[in-house]
């Protein structure tokens, strides 16, 4: 049988087993030498005010949802399309979750949609950059300002792209990142606050150490260490963070194989797109793309299933995306009655094809003309 192309593999770096080694030799508790260079590197590399590596970004966002207080009653907006992850560390604390529409064109929310949703009990907006392409910053930017709520990305896409030249993660008073095998840098599972907005620095500090002041103790600045503050376990060993570093060092090469193989799919798809079969992901001069994903938006759902059928019969993963949250199983008796016809769209008709730094040419020339044998058949 032919060997399947597949949808992700971890890029591999070749320096994982010696830096574990390190680890090994040193010190595996968290909070050591990895985990300094790893948020030496994003700080000094995006000019991020402080970096704090977690277990996930879900776990990032949980520690947002602590220092921006959440409580029961506040109403957080987020966009419906998008993974549990975005909204679950809110639903934790108790927040009321206000879900947002897709703008028509793109999968990112519509600030218009957010605007329409905020009342006075209104605490945070929740944005994600979907496909690491940035949301129209500009417009959620004075929406925020206007009602003097917080602003949390989900960067968890966004590493390494920007917005009119500012990176995607320095926008919120607090981001998260994700480091999952799946994202363009990862250590297996992973993640990483970023808090931009300074008067969170001390207390991020205590809630990610249990609520203790261990930092403090450890710089010598107190005798002891005490429970001052709720928290948990949020930082992780150094083996996660030693992995993760030997990624970040590669980054140069992981985004530029990425971005070649987004711009292969790009060139090998566009006369589908120009004879009016599918959709491909837009540019944007604002917004650069970071060779995240690579997606096809399909005319219906129907035919976004037959062509993953079609393509998983050849050996091709290719896979659908998010779920709308608002129709979820576990959120659907919550919603008011909107319907976002635009998220529903994009979930019906997404499909994202094989895409990781491992891919050969072959495999990507494979995809691509397999997608155009859809169509000849299909049309
Ligand atoms: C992957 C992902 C997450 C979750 O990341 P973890 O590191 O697995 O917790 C959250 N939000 C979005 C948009 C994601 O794609």
């Amino acid at each position: 049988m032919k060997n399947k192309i597949r949808f992700n593999k971890a890029y591999i770096t070749g320096k994982e087993a010696k830096y574990l080694g390190n680890v090994l030799e040193q010190r595996t508790s968290g909070n050591g030498i990895y985990t300094k260079k790893c948020h030496q590197f994003f700080s000094e590399k995006y000019g991020f005010n402080k970096c704090l590596l977690t277990h996930s970004c879900t776990a990032a966002l949980e520690m947002a949802a602590l220092l921006i207080d959440i409580k029961k009653g506040d109403e957080v907006i987020a966009p419906s399309y998008t993974f549990v992850s975005t909204v679950n560390p809110f639903v934790l604390r108790g927040a009321k979750i206000k879900f947002a529409e897709s703008c028509s064109n793109h999968p990112n929310v519509d600030p218009e949609s957010v605007k329409s949703l905020i009342t006075d009990k209104t605490k945070a907006i929740v944005i994600v950059h979907y496909a690491g392409v940035a949301c129209n910053m500009d417009a959620i930017l004075s929406i925020v300002k206007e009602n003097n709520l917080f602003l949390i990305e989900d960067a968890a896409h966004a590493i390494d792209s920007f917005y009119k030249g500012k990176p995607l993660g320095s926008f919120g008073h607090l981001s998260a990142f994700s480091f999952h095998e799946t994202k363009n840098v990862s250590s297996g599972e992973g993640g990483m606050l970023v808090i931009n907005d300074k008067q969170f620095n001390d207390r991020a500090d205590l809630i990610w150490e249990k609520g203790t002041n261990r930092l403090a103790f450890q710089k010598g600045e107190v005798e002891k260490y005490e429970w001052l503050d709720v928290g948990s376990s949020f930082l992780p060993s150094e083996f996660i963070a030693a992995m993760l570093y030997s990624q970040l060092e590669s980054l140069t090469t992981i985004q530029t194989i990425r971005k070649e193989i987004w711009n292969s799919y790009y060139d090998g798809l566009v006369e589908l797109e120009n004879d009016g079969l599918l959709e491909l992901p837009k540019n944007n001069k604002f917004a650069t793309q970071n060779g995240h994903m690579f997606y096809l938006i399909m005319r219906s759902k129907e035919e976004r299933t037959l062509l993953i059928e079609f393509l998983n019969e050849r050996g091709v993963q290719a896979i659908f995306h998010y779920l709308p949250l608002h129709i979820s199983p576990f959120f659907k008796s919550q919603h008011d009655t909107r319907i976002l016809k635009n998220a529903e769209h994009f979930s019906d008709c997404i499909v994202r094809v094989p895409f990781h730094c491992h891919l050969t040419n072959q495999e990507l020339a494979i995809t691509i003309s397999e997608i155009k044998n859809f169509f000849l058949g299909n049309c």
